[in-house]
């Protein structure tokens, strides 16, 4: 049963992926999704079906345009993959339970954010301020469970941590505001919403793992000599890193932290 609904979240994330990449180019340039259909910057030309197989075009067209031969980002058929594989991975975590659809919108929105906050150190509301709704419907389907027992202590944990976790980040921003903005801030209430819904064990990993995470990562930069002070890199994708560790470690070290005290 999981192994083939790892197989469905594989192809149905390599179509997702597809449609993240339009979503990562034109959301920050505030565009439509939809319209107009993917063509060619250069020459022009619309984009044939065919021609738009997540990864096996690009591949089999050798990552050039098939009217003009201009070539086409790596990165479009690496982001098909990453979120096949993503989603692949979050089916094998969830197995057949509610809590998949909740986990797999987060991790679509996830490798969006992500992109465009390394593109362009922002994080669009058009994608954060929908989440909020979505990922609060999502986390109320996991806490009714259809056919098993419902556990709606976990939706008042997601809510109390949704809260938590905005003003946390809301009062380091205020304390600290060259370290990140009020994107990261909204992004956090829609990251607690999730961790709480875990546990408080995943609520409190999650925001430890994206500090300690994006500060290592820092240091290494610096040491390496390949940033200065001042080089501003974009917190989002730590959040988000975090938000995955919290989710998938959180409660075993909780547990683990609590049993060696
Ligand atoms: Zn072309």
């Amino acid at each position: 049963m999981t192994g083939l609904l790892v197989a469905v979240a594989v192809v149905v994330g390599l179509a997702i992926g597809s449609f993240l990449n339009v979503v990562v180019w034109r959301v920050p340039r505030g565009e439509s999704v939809a319209h107009p259909p993917s063509a060619c910057p250069r020459c022009g030309h619309v984009i044939r079906a065919r021609d738009n197989v997540p990864v096996v075009s690009w591949v089999l067209l050798r990552g050039r345009c098939r009217d003009c031969g201009n070539p086409i980002s790596a990165r479009y058929p690496l982001v098909e993959a990453g979120t096949a594989v993503l989603f692949g991975l979050t089916a094998w975590f969830t197995g057949p339970a509610w809590t998949l659809p909740a986990l797999l919108y987060l991790a679509a929105v996830s490798v969006a954010l992500a992109l465009i906050d390394i593109d362009t150190k922002r994080l669009p509301n058009a994608i954060v301020l929908p989440s909020y709704p979505v990922a609060l419907v999502l986390l109320a389907l996991a806490s009714w469970n259809p056919g098993g027992t419902s556990d709606w202590s976990a939706f008042v944990r997601a809510l109390i941590g949704g809260a938590a976790l905005f003003l946390v980040y809301f009062v380091t921003v205020l304390v600290y505001p060259a370290g990140m903005g009020f994107g990261d801030v909204k992004l956090a209430g829609v990251l607690g919403l999730y961790l709480g819904w875990f546990g408080w064990g995943a609520l409190f990993t999650g925001w430890f793992a994206a500090f300690l995470l994006g500060g290592l990562f820092s240091v290494g930069l610096l040491l390496a000599g390949r940033a200065g002070r001042k080089s501003g890199i974009p917190f989002g994708p730590w959040m988000l890193l975090g938000a995955a560790v919290g989710i998938v470690l959180g409660e075993p070290l909780w547990a683990w932290y609590l049993g060696a005290l």
